[in-house]
């Protein structure tokens, strides 16, 4: 094949792979229901309901592209799908194109380098069982033998009950290996978004070296409703929102999704070495 030739195949590859994109976009514009005031919102890249701005969860993929610079990869540590407890009917299965509660890359921020985890809503509201205590953990020892900043952007029910106590040792697993990587000098972002509970949030989500969170995020362990029906008392206002545990000190910065890449880019240039890592 000559020069020329070879040109014209490369110019029609790329406008096939535009037109992919394009058609890529398309099938995201799906009708999403606000949950906050129930209406029917067209899908948007930052899932945001434009009648009563609450933000809606969205997934590791719309994450990413919000994020990350381009190019970025996936990451797959291989772990595997476990019933450790043998819980009648649960076996893993695909949710919405999603294999596990947990999607990983490795990419840039504004050109500085970073691993980052996303859990994933619309897989068992992001629960923590085995896979992604493992997956997580292994995330976490890959950026320390990189050198690598990592991200967590957390949305949790919880520990995953159908995992027992197996999903509750995830919680000392993943903390034990922030701890390594914090001693070695790595830097961790945790991100919490609406809403990160029970396991989750007593555990890596709030260890962050910086902890950001949404706007409107409700951070807490049990819910409020256990809570109320427990002390038998009226709870406050604001109670478990990001903007009352800001103001506790909780939290270091409620970021807005339009400004979350410009900040968290800044964060990570703030700490970058001359090499680039941390
Ligand atoms: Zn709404």
């Amino acid at each position: 094949m000559n020069k020329k030739d070879l040109t014209k195949r490369k110019s029609l590859l790329k406008s096939i792979r535009n037109l992919a994109n394009i058609t890529k976009t398309k099938a995201k514009e799906e009708k999403l229901i606000c949950k906050s005031c129930k209406r029917e919102v067209s899908g948007n890249n930052l899932h945001i309901c434009p009648y009563c701005d609450s933000y809606m969860p969205m997934s590791g993929e719309d994450r990413f592209e919000l994020l990350l610079d381009r190019g970025y990869s996936s990451i797959n540590f291989g772990s595997k799908h476990l019933n450790p407890i043998n819980f009648p009917n649960y076996k893993n299965k695909k949710i919405k194109g999603l294999d596990e509660a947990i999607s990983i890359a490795r990419g840039t921020i504004e050109g500085s380098n970073v691993v980052i985890a996303v859990l994933e809503h619309d897989y068992m509201m992001g629960s923590m069982g085995t896979y992604v205590g493992e997956e997580l953990t292994k995330m976490i020892e890959y950026a320390n033998r990189k050198r690598l900043p990592i991200i967590i952007v957390s949305v949790s029910g919880g520990a995953r009950m159908q995992e027992g106590i197996f999903s509750l040792m995830q919680m000392a697993k993943v903390s034990l290996a922030l701890s390594n990587f914090s001693e070695s000098g790595g830097l961790y972002i945790s991100l919490m978004t609406n809403p990160t509970m029970g396991g989750v949030s007593a555990s890596f989500a709030s260890a962050g070296d910086i902890n950001l969170a949404e706007p409107g995020a409700r951070i807490g362990f049990a819910g409020p409703r256990v809570i109320k029906e427990t002390l038998h008392e009226e709870l406050p206002k604001g109670f478990q929102s990001a903007e009352k545990l800001l103001e506790f000190g909780f939290l270091d910065m409620i970021v807005e999704r339009k400004n979350q890449k410009e900040v968290l880019g800044k964060i990570l240039k703030l700490h970058r070495g001359d090499n680039g890592r941390i």
